[in-house]
């Protein structure tokens, strides 16, 4: 019997017990890759002997204080760091624990911002149908799985959905790049001023999508033609980097690559890499100094933002990517990935597509390669994949999510900045076994 409450809670899960590098060690003494970092969390790897130090240095000197009361030297620091890094004028970083508390409190801040501009009509959200921004209720409420949704519709805020940015399934024969991010801005002007032009608070979107289907990147110039129909309204871009970025994709922030600023950008999972539970919102001085110069207080926060423990290990985690050079890793070890993947499954009739940007990559599992049909999903395709790939050793993210009522089986990599040549080709081997295995029954 188990005390924990698991999320699945009638499974049965090894026991980690240590992690060195790219491997993860179950009670048993069995080692596997770590290919998909958690959730494209561990972009360190796991027992970073520098994060570690940096950790222990900081609990022994002050492990917390509480921001009602004091700033810390970690939260000043990182915060700099990350200003520094970000995009335009991104300049004001709010520190929270995770993913979801980001994605909240980027969605309250673009309400309050509102509010205190003289425009407090504007409260409406509008997302993407394929997107996930995290399980707290907002964050839900705006996501775009609707079978995650349904059970708590009567707890949820109202919220709007438009198509996403997915080549491989949406893009109309014959249609050029330019055509289909045409039709994208449109649909979602039409959606704004459906909506009423002077009510809709933001547009949120993941810079590449990532836990409904597998490192779905946007078509080239899909995000400046999608900021340019949010300027023309007053609505602001919230671009949840909460997987994307950190230096997921090859870049610190994966909208550098689309040459757009959003308004606020929100960023978690490879900020603490695991080490410590973090996250962060980062927003431009155009809504800040409306803050300032409004009200002068944000009407949010939690016990822990701003840890001081999990800023020091940020610190660290950000000085190991810069001084190892490491984005450049991502970016060559991305590409071999990708390469030897389709080369790997150039025969295998149920890989579809194979896609994604730096260490952030995504395979779409099909029934048919010719059709794009999706494989019948009481299969559980997906989950097979995970569980073979697990017998051979090695961790892949599954996904079965919903796609406008299509289900879909995706398996997300992203495996640590750290990794070598021979890991991208020990991975590449692995899974192409799992993944036979997985579909002989197909
Ligand atoms: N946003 C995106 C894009 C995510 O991928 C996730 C988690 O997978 C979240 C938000 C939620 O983050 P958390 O699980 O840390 O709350």
């Amino acid at each position: 019997m188990t005390h924990v409450f698991h999320r699945n809670p009638r499974g049965k899960l090894p026991v980690a017990v240590a992690g060195e590098g790219m491997v993860l060690i179950d009670h048993e003494g069995k080692r596997y890759i770590d290919a998909s970092g958690g959730a494209a969390v561990s972009c360190l790897g796991h027992g970073h002997p520098r994060v570690v130090e940096a950790i222990r240095k900081q609990v022994g000197q002050l492990a917390y204080a509480h921001t009602s009361f004091f700033t810390t030297e970690p939260a000043e620091e990182l915060a700099a760091m990350l200003a520094a890094a970000a995009p335009g004028s991104l300049n004001h970083v709010y520190f929270l624990s995770g993913g979801s508390e980001a994605v909240e409190a980027a969605l309250k801040l673009a309400r309050q911002y509102h509010v205190e501009s003289g425009q407090p009509q504007r409260q409406y959200f509008i997302a993407r149908r394929q997107s996930y921004h995290g399980n707290t209720l907002g964050a839900l409420a705006i996501g775009g799985n609707a079978w995650r949704r349904e059970m708590f519709m009567p707890l949820l805020i109202e919220a709007h959905h438009v198509s996403p940015c997915y080549a491989y399934r949406e893009r109309k024969d014959g249609e050029s790049d330019a055509q289909y991010v045409q039709r994208l801005a449109d649909e979602l002007e039409h959606k704004i001023l459906s909506l009423g032009a002077d009510k809709v608070a933001a547009f949120i979107a993941e810079t590449v999508v990532g836990a409904t289907a597998g490192a779905v990147p946007p078509v080239a110039d899909y995000f400046r033609k999608m900021r340019a129909v949010c300027d023309k309204y007053g609505v602001l871009l919230i671009l949840d980097e909460v997987m994307s970025g950190m230096g997921r994709t090859g870049y610190l922030f994966a909208c550098e690559e689309d040459g757009v600023q959003p308004d606020i950008v929100a960023i978690a999972k490879g900020l603490g890499a695991g080490y410590q539970p973090i996250g962060a919102m980062i927003c431009s001085d155009r809504i800040y100094e409306a803050i300032v110069q409004g009200s002068g207080f944000f009407q949010h926060g939690h016990t822990y933002i701003g840890h001081a423990t999990a800023c020091a290990a940020a610190i660290a985690v950000q000085n190991a990517i810069r001084e190892d050079q490491l984005l450049d890793n991502v970016r060559q070890r991305g590409e071999q990935l990708r390469a030897a993947l389709r080369e790997s499954f150039s025969e295998q009739a149920h890989v579809g597509d194979i896609r994604g940007r730096g260490l952030f990559v995504g395979v779409e599992l099909v029934a048919d390669r010719a059709s794009k049909a999706p494989l019948d999903p009481s299969l559980r395709t997906h989950a097979r994949v995970k569980a073979e790939a697990m017998k051979r050793g090695l961790l892949v993210y599954p996904m079965g999510g919903t796609i406008d009522g299509r289900r879909g089986d995706h398996i997300l990599l992203a495996p640590p900045f750290i990794a070598t040549r021979q890991d991208i080709d020990d991975i590449v081997g692995r899974l192409a076994e799992a993944v036979a295995a997985a579909v002989a029954t197909a």
